[in-house]
């Protein structure tokens, strides 16, 4: 059905590829993936990958949703498309907004749709900014966000994240009045400490940075409840609550970028009900449509909103496709889905712990240091040598590159796992089922053995 070579020719030829070397892509042609079905995607020459990563962190219902492709069709029959610019609105849109405000946390009664999580996160930099001018301080306008973490790839999201590749590669990325403290990684930077302890201390760099720029100055504070695209980075217990009396504390607004733990992925509607937090503002995008359509928006809390809305008169911002009928209708249809089985409280009560309980088994593995979940998201290391401690532990030369040869032993053999550096990552979609963890379990302690064969030889 697929004739394979054509398609990657065409691929190489023309088609340049998100964060990838295209040429050297080019010289090995891009595997070409035609089809999914539950936590499963086949390529064009037959061969089956169990998804590890739910698509891009987002394919929470699984693949081959019937309802949501129904779903879809009747509403681009009806109405493929209309603005909300011309004082307009459509059915699925209100609905939506209607239905994302009953699954979130009280405070939010209000949402702004986008197309993407970049610009749901850009969305939040315009809106924050002019809730401060509204209330009178301009010059409250310094945002600050962590290392390592990611918010997108426009220019603000770019600016907005922590990643030093994406820092590095483009002279000048980033906007003014940005500014970054380090990230809650224990395993990076809690020698000495207990977990909690080293939260605390994590916290406190928000403390330290608000009073170095003044904290007349500084507008909001930023992350993702656990850093996806970082490396899943679970931070202590004690992070998140210091963070929020830290925000209270100087009247900071609380942004959290939901895009990746949002709509379930931690066992709770949205990761910051996982920890606790009241935040005013939450990005989303990804799991709000499972991936189907692109959709992403910002849910803004009463704060924002009695300002923006009551003070504000025209909010000159948003996009084409803002409330696009079509991305909202099959958004409904996922949230349905979601409901009607229940997945947010089977991962949080059922495969989520049975998850944590078999991931940390891989921690007996002589390559892995550390094997730990926080609902459907999990990383382990791999390390050179193992120590009294994960901090005793002797990493491997990173020109190594012993995370991208894991990686290729789990592409070889049926599984999409992903390497941020050492750090091999996955987060499957909240449809998988027990026996379908085993399957996994079992492939990664294969892989780790292939690979600790390969460093052997
Ligand atoms: N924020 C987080 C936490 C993300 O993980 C991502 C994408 O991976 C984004 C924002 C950007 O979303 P998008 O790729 O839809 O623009």
């Amino acid at each position: 059905k697929y004739d394979t070579r054509a398609i990657q020719e065409l691929d190489a030829a023309h088609y340049i590829h998100s964060f990838t070397d295209t040429k050297a892509l080019a010289s090995v042609g891009a595997r070409v993936i035609v089809k999914g079905q539950g936590i499963y995607i086949w390529d064009s020459e037959g061969k089956r990958l169990l998804d590890g990563m739910s698509g891009l962190w987002c394919m929470n219902v699984g693949y081959g949703r019937k309802s949501i492709a129904d779903a879809v069709y009747v509403q681009m029959q009806e109405l493929p498309y209309y603005n909300s610019f011309f004082q307009t609105t459509n059915a699925p849109a209100a609905q939506l907004a209607a239905k994302l405000v009953e699954i979130s946390p009280p405070q939010f009664n209000h949402v702004f749709f986008t197309g993407s999580g970049s610009e749901g996160n850009d969305t939040n930099i315009r809106m924050v900014r002019r809730y401060w001018d509204l209330l009178g301080f301009k010059e409250r306008n310094v945002i600050i966000s962590r290392h390592n973490a990611y918010h997108g790839s426009t220019i603000a999201g770019a600016s907005l994240g922590g990643m030093s590749g994406m820092h590095d590669q483009q002279i000048g990325i980033a906007i003014p009045n940005i500014v970054h403290i380090g990230q809650p990684y224990y395993v990076e930077g809690g020698k000495g400490k207990t977990p909690e302890e080293f939260g605390l201390e994590a916290a406190g760099w928000l403390e330290q940075k608000i009073l170095e720029v003044g904290a007349e100055k500084v507008a909001a504070f930023i992350g993702e409840p656990v850093q996806g695209a970082g490396g899943v980075i679970i931070p202590p217990s004690t992070y998140w609550p210091e963070i929020q009396r830290i925000c209270d504390r100087y009247g900071i607004l609380l942004i959290a970028d939901e895009v990746i733990c949002g709509f379930g992925r931690l066992g709770h509607w949205f990761g910051s009900e996982y920890f606790g937090i009241k935040p005013d503002l939450m990005t989303f995008a990804k799991g709000v449509t499972s991936g189907y359509i692109p959709l992403g928006g910002v849910m803004v809390g009463d704060r924002v909103a009695d300002v923006l809305i009551e003070k504000g008169g025209d909010f000159n911002h948003g996009f084409t496709y803002s409330g696009h009928p079509v991305a909202c209708a099959a958004a409904l249809e996922n949230i349905r889905i979601i409901q009607e089985e229940q997945l947010v409280e089977k991962v949080r009560n059922e495969t989520g712990p049975y998850l944590k309980k078999k991931f940390a088994t891989l921690a007996d593995h002589p390559l892995v240091s550390v094997a730990e979940t926080c609902g459907f998201a999990a990383g382990l290391n791999l390390v050179q040598k193992k120590g009294a401690t994960v901090h005793d532990c002797v990493p491997f030369d990173s020109k190594l590159e012993v995370g991208m040869i894991c990686r290729g032993h789990m592409f070889g053999n049926g599984m999409i796992m992903r390497a941020v550096g050492d750090r091999m990552i996955i987060a499957p979609p909240l449809v998988t089922t027990i026996a379908e963890i085993d399957e996994m379990i079992e492939l990664i302690r294969h892989c780790l053995d292939a690979t600790l064969a390969d460093l052997k030889a």
